[in-house]
């Protein structure tokens, strides 16, 4: 069996902030182009379309998004790219823990054709044994199904085996739930973007951690 490392990314590994909010604007702008609407128009539409998706992992699947308006969901994310920026560390952190035997998997509510385009774009795409998107499992992290699925397709050690991340709600108890040990990194409260509030709320729960760090190098004296 393996000792699994189950890293978040959005505020953990990268902060997406300016990126996310720069790919709803371009997707707006696509939206009021394709409709003949104002630009104004065409975020009240996509804010409401978001409403009706929220609490559910539809809400994180830009492919998804740009088929139910019928535009093109890469193009908003591929002009944006460069908006993408690394957590500190975060690469030396990944493969301290690679030298220490664990094996890397990335769990996100992300989708797997958007987290890959992202991945790739940052260079880690070789970091990882494996990336469980949301919509390989169809639920949303608090649910569990990443984290069970993770440590039977890589065959994990759960009692030897964390969760990392800087959410409560999706990182740490579902972790905690099923016996892993989590360390929760205060580094993420101000990197989502402007279509989050219902994400923002989960940072301010209860958090259960068993370990809290501020900087990814404090994990070398964890695991
Ligand atoms: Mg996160």
């Amino acid at each position: 069996m393996h000792k699994i490392i189950f890293w978040d990314w959005t505020g953990t590994l990268a902060d997406e902030a300016q990126l996310d909010d720069a790919v709803c604007r371009s997707l707006e702008e696509d939206i009021a182009r394709k409709r003949g609407l104002s630009f104004e128009e065409a975020v009240r539409m996509y804010k409401d379309f978001l409403k009706t998706v929220e609490n559910t992992w539809e809400w994180h699947d830009y492919v998804g998004h740009g088929h139910n308006f019928g535009v093109d969901w890469r193009h908003s994310q591929e002009i944006n790219l460069d908006k993408l920026r690394l957590i500190p560390h975060a690469l030396e952190i990944l493969t301290y823990a690679s030298s220490k035997g664990y094996q890397n998997v990335l769990v996100t509510n992300a989708v797997r054709k958007v987290i890959e385009l992202r991945i790739k774009h940052a260079g880690l795409i070789d970091a990882f044994r494996a990336i469980i998107a949301s919509s390989d499992v169809k639920a949303l992290k608090a649910e569990g199904k990443h984290f069970t699925h993770g440590l039977s397709h890589c065959d994990g050690h759960t009692g030897q085996s964390f969760s990392v991340g800087d959410n409560p709600v999706q990182d740490i108890q579902p972790a905690k739930n099923l016996g892993l040990r989590a360390i929760y990194c205060n580094l993420g409260k101000n990197l989502t973007h402007y279509h989050s509030p219902h994400i923002s709320d989960n940072h301010s729960q209860k958090i259960d951690a068993d370990f809290r760090i501020r900087n990814l190098r404090e994990i070398k004296n964890i695991i």
